[in-house]
């Protein structure tokens, strides 16, 4: 009953005209430190050729490692255009960008490249929106390439604001989008949760504690609306962070998971739809900090800690920058 078709780790793949399914391409995979290398993810749904963005700490950076790792492989650019492959798919092929929260890991890709962008859509919950327009499109910490906010409008970015757990169409794409609030630390960030036009999902979601820490239930309203599609094996998906090691006191978490604290929510949603209806549900983990430290990686000790603790059977992925993920129907 629930048997899934597991994510594959491609460099390349071609589909069928009518496959449905999702390749996620990981352009940034690191919570911090390293510039260059900051949470952005490109989403794509089979039943059309463009992307999103699913925020934006590395665009261009990513772009060129992605390239490079032949995640675009069977793109090619058109003759008529003047652009390099990296210049075509940031002008051309990525349609919007979805900020879960307006820390500058999650949007310095994004501010950086803006000059040479093409204009596109910003989703948000309209407090990120707010944030980005008074923070950094203001003209002082940076030109106003929005159109609010401070000053002379660019205009090349179109703050659109999501309203909260209701479908909205991401235009220039065969996809919907549902924007829910998660707790932050106290701050707010969101999961966007993506539908394609047969009804495949895929859950982004931005930084976000253990509701039992962040005394919230911002988590376990996105579980509630993610079971029934669990049930049907809808969900084709998820990115969720997890930033620290088990070792980590609740205190210092600042808006954060760990091994532990993801697990438990994930028997949280597991409680939601049913025993067992999340064995073999490809689960993509984010933002694991860059260690100036010596020693074991806090990747490794965060993917031991989950395996070994991995009695709901879901399949962990662990992508480094430039891994295309392909998520079959
Ligand atoms: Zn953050």
């Amino acid at each position: 009953m629930f048997r899934r078709k597991l994510a594959v780790l491609v460099g390349c793949l071609s589909f069928g005209v009518n496959a449905a399914g999702y390749d996620l391409v990981t352009l940034g995979s690191k919570g911090g430190i390293q510039d260059g290398n900051l949470t952005a993810f490109m989403l794509k749904s089979d039943q059309d050729d463009n992307y999103v963005m699913l925020d934006a700490g590395s665009v261009v950076n990513g772009l060129i490692v992605s390239d490079e790792k032949g995640a675009f492989s069977d793109i090619k650019v058109p003759e008529t255009s003047p652009y390099t492959k990296v210049g075509y798919l940031l002008k051309e092929r990525i349609k919007g960008y979805f900020i879960s929260h307006a820390h500058l890991d999650h949007v310095a890709g994004m501010i950086i490249s803006s000059p040479d962008d093409s204009n596109k859509p910003i989703y948000a919950l309209s407090a990120t929106n707010d944030d980005l327009q008074n923070n950094y499109f203001n003209w002082s910490a940076w030109p106003n390439f929005g159109n609010e906010g401070k000053g002379f409008k660019l205009s090349k970015y179109t703050y659109t604001d999501l309203p909260e757990a209701q479908w909205q169409p991401v235009a220039g794409t065969s996809l919907n989008v549902k924007a829910m609030p998660l707790s932050h630390s106290g701050g707010l960030s969101t999961a966007f949760v993506m539908k394609d036009t047969d009804g495949d999902m895929f859950a982004y979601f931005g930084d976000t504690g253990p509701d039992a820490v962040e005394k919230s239930d911002a988590l376990k309203k996105v579980w509630s609306s993610l079971s029934e599609h669990v049930k049907n094996d809808k969900l084709k998906g998820i990115v969720i962070e997890v930033s620290f090691r088990n070792e980590t006191p609740d205190k210092q978490l600042f808006g954060h998971l760990t091994p532990k604290w993801l697990l438990e929510e994930l028997k949280t949603l597991e409680s939601l739809s049913g025993k067992g209806s999340l064995k073999g549900l490809d689960v993509v983990i984010s933002h694991i900090k860059y260690s100036l430290k010596k020693g074991e990686s806090p990747e490794t000790i965060i993917k031991r800690q989950l395996e070994e603790a991995n009695t709901l059977g879901v399949n962990f992925h662990f992508p480094q920058q430039g891994d295309t993920l392909s998520f079959a129907p």
